[in-house]
């Protein structure tokens, strides 16, 4: 139900509020390249997870495939 502005004190406006921050996302630095990532997800910088090569970057596979 609205309840008018004035009618809300600042203590119960900040209570409310104390549930809306905005969470920082779970950041690893990757152990094979140093780039910042999502930690348990594939870097997107140099594709490797687990330490093996998941994703092959299409430059990266034309230069492979030219060898
Ligand atoms: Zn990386």
């Amino acid at each position: 139900m609205a309840v008018p502005f004035r009618r809300v004190s600042k203590m119960k406006k900040r209570m409310r509020r104390s549930h809306l921050a905005l969470s920082v996302p779970g950041m690893i630095t990757c152990p094979s390249c140093g780039e910042l990532t999502l930690a348990h997800r594939v870097c997107s910088n140099c594709g490797y997870y687990k330490g093996k090569q998941v994703i092959t970057k299409k430059e990266e596979a034309a230069e492979e495939a030219a060898k």
